[in-house]
C-alpha cells in the first residue's frame, strides 16, 4: 500500500472510532489469524453481580455480608465492587454505609483479599486463595462451586474465622452481540481464544455461550503475555483485545494489541489499536480496514 493509501485507512478508521496508532499497526491486522479476546471487561460486560448467596453455616445474611464487605471495601476489583453494592441492602445507612474497621487488609492479585474484621481472620477469593492461606475447602463447598461454575457464574468463597462458611455467586454476562462477532470471525478465517484470570468451569460455560471453543482460565499477566508468544511461536499472527491493566504485557507483544475504549489508561497505552466506541464489532471494523487497505486486488 502506498503512504497515502495508509493515511487514508487511518483516517477512515479514526471517523469510525478506531484509533490505530501508526501504519505499522494498520499493516499488521491484515495478516491477523488468531485472536485471544481477555473474558472480563471485554468479551463480557464487566459489571459483575452478586446473584446468589450460599451459606454453609448457620449464620445471618446481614452479618456475613457485613463482614465480606468490611475486607472488599478496601479492594478495587470489580467482584469487591459487587459484593459492597449488595452488601448495602442490608444496612440502615445505606446511602452511605459505614463498615466496620478492617485492619492488615491484603490483596492478592488473581487470588482475593485478606483483612481482619472485628478480630477475625476474613479470606475471600477463589480456590488458589484458600490454597494461599491454608484454608480447607471442604467437599461441600466445591459442589457449589461447581454448581456456580456451570451456570456461567463465578463462586467467591468466603472463610472467617479459618473456616468456609459461604460462597458468592456472582454473574458477569456477555456483552449483546458478542456471539455474532465471534461467529463472524469464524467466516473470516480467524481462529477466537478465551483467556482470562477466573477459574476453567466459568471461564468454559461463559466460551461456549460466546461460541469460542478454545479456553485458557486460571491466566495471571505474565501468562497471558507467554500464551501470544506461544501462538506466535506457532505461527499465528496474533492480535489480544483487552481492557485490564492485566491484559496490558499481552497487549504489548501481541502482533495487534487492541484495547477497549473503555478500558483502563494502562491497556490503552500499550495497545496498537483502541476502539473508541467499546464496541467488539469494531475488532472485524479494524482488520476488515487493514485488509481493504494492504490486499487491495483490483
Ligand atoms: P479476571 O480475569 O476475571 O478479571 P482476576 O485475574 O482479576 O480475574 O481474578 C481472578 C479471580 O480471583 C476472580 O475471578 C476471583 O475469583 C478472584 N478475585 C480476585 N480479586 C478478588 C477480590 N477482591 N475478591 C474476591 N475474589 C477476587
Ligand atoms: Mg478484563
Amino acid at each position: 500500500a502506498t503512504p497515502t493509501a495508509v493515511m487514508v485507512g487511518t483516517g477512515v478508521g479514526a471517523s469510525q472510532g478506531v484509533l490505530i496508532k501508526g501504519g505499522q499497526a494498520l499493516q499488521s491486522a491484515h495478516k491477523v489469524n488468531c485472536i485471544l479476546f481477555d473474558k472480563t471487561g471485554t468479551l463480557t460486560m464487566g459489571k459483575p453481580r452478586v446473584v446468589d448467596t450460599r451459606l454453609l453455616k448457620d449464620m445471618p445474611e446481614p452479618d456475613f455480608y457485613e463482614m465480606i464487605a468490611a475486607a472488599e471495601v478496601n479492594s478495587e476489583h470489580p467482584v469487591a465492587k459487587a459484593i459492597v453494592d449488595y452488601a448495602k441492602q442490608f444496612r440502615d445507612d445505606q446511602e452511605k454505609p459505614t463498615w466496620p474497621g478492617a485492619v492488615d487488609f491484603i490483596s492478592v492479585p488473581g487470588h482475593g483479599v485478606k483483612a481482619t474484621v472485628k478480630h477475625r481472620e476474613v479470606v475471600i477469593g477463589n480456590k488458589s486463595m484458600m490454597l494461599d492461606y491454608n484454608i480447607k475447602v471442604p467437599v461441600r463447598a466445591e459442589k457449589v462451586l461447581s454448581e456456580v461454575e456451570d451456570m456461567a457464574r463465578t463462586g467467591i468463597l468466603v472463610s472467617i474465622g479459618r473456616e468456609v462458611v459461604g460462597i458468592v455467586a456472582v454473574s458477569d454476562p456477555l456483552k449483546p452481540g458478542t456471539r455474532e462477532v465471534v461467529s463472524f470471525l469464524k467466516t473470516m478465517k480467524v481462529k477466537a481464544v478465551m483467556i482470562t484470570g477466573d477459574n476453567q468451569g466459568t471461564a468454559s460455560a461463559i466460551a461456549k455461550e460466546a461460541g469460542i471453543e478454545a479456553v485458557i482460565a486460571e491466566a495471571t499477566p505474565a501468562q497471558k503475555a507467554k500464551r501470544v508468544k506461544d501462538l506466535q511461536a506457532q505461527g499465528y499472527t496474533v492480535a489480544m483485545v483487552g481492557d485490564g491493566v492485566n491484559d496490558s504485557p499481552a497487549l504489548a507483544v501481541a502482533d495487534v494489541g487492541m484495547a477497549i475504549g473503555a478500558g483502563t489508561d494502562i491497556a490503552i497505552e500499550a495497545a496498537d489499536i483502541v476502539l473508541m466506541r467499546s464496541n467488539l464489532e469494531d475488532v472485524i471494523t479494524a482488520i476488515d480496514l487493514s485488509r481493504r487497505t494492504f490486499a487491495r486486488i483490483h
